[in-house]
């Protein structure tokens, strides 16, 4: 199916079309054997809140951007090369339903669909694309994933020292290894996460003190897959460039 598309003239038609929308600002998206598998309005949960973005599939990437005016503009590329992800489910919660996480090494969040029925075929889709890829080229899944970052509202006082309460003033910031929501004073070391970054990143003192005695357990405490996202200064929400 997919490789019969691929050269397809509605395929490069389709293609074209997301490039238009999203302009100059975008990447070319059109290669020889490409093809546009899916695509639709997700909920990716963001560092404040949950916001809309539109993502396309393709057979080797997954791309998403802001939504400027639905099916004509979109900003704020993303590209993610398929390869290196990893998704997992995400239990519904309050109005948060029919989530996945979308994880990579340098990059991790979860995104919502608006019912369980496209929740299921995204990921069905997603998974083929992956294995199919690995199949091709013959490697391995990617290991190492970079943390989910804890929501700020998920988190009043540090959720190391438990004590800090977040003002204005004391402000939270993220661990990069564990993705939890921390104080100041519990996140004032930096540690190397090649992964992420070329530059030392933002860690909280437990995980400052595993990373430097090279212990590599995920924390025990938390019962969710929280470990640390990118400290990428080119995410696509204002809001979250800070860290
Ligand atoms: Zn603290
Ligand atoms: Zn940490």
């Amino acid at each position: 199916m997919v490789d019969r598309l691929a050269n397809s003239e509605a395929n490069s038609k389709r293609i074209g079309f997301v490039e238009a929308c999203f302009g100059t600002a975008g990447q070319p998206l059109a290669i020889p054997g490409r093809v546009l598998i899916g695509e639709g309005v997700l909920t990716k949960l963001c560092r404040k809140k949950p916001k809309a973005r539109q993502f396309f599939l393709f057979n080797d990437i997954l791309v998403y951007g802001n939504i400027v005016i639905l099916k004509k503009k979109y900003n704020k590329q993303h590209i993610i090369p398929l390869e290196s992800v990893t998704i997992d489910t995400v239990d519904d919660e309050g109005e948060l339903r029919n989530g996945w996480l979308i994880k990579t090494p340098t990059k991790s969040f979860a995104v919502y669909a608006a019912t369980a029925t496209e929740k299921s075929e995204w990921m069905s889709h997603i998974s083929k694309c992956v294995s199919d890829l690995l199949e091709k080229s013959g490697k391995s899944p990617t290991g190492e994933h970079a943390a989910v970052w804890v929501p700020d509202s998920e988190a009043t006082v540090c959720m190391r020292c438990q004590k800090m309460k977040f003002t204005p003033v004391n402000r939270r910031h993220h661990c990069r290894k564990c993705g939890f929501v921390v104080c100041g004073p519990c996140s004032e070391k930096k540690f190397l996460l090649p992964s992420q970054s070329s530059k030392p990143v933002r860690v909280c003192e437990f995980c400052y003190k595993q990373l430097s005695t090279g212990a590599s357990h995920s924390d025990s405490r938390h019962g969710l897959e929280y470990s640390s996202n990118n400290g990428m200064s080119d995410d696509d929400d204002e809001d979250d460039s800070s860290d």
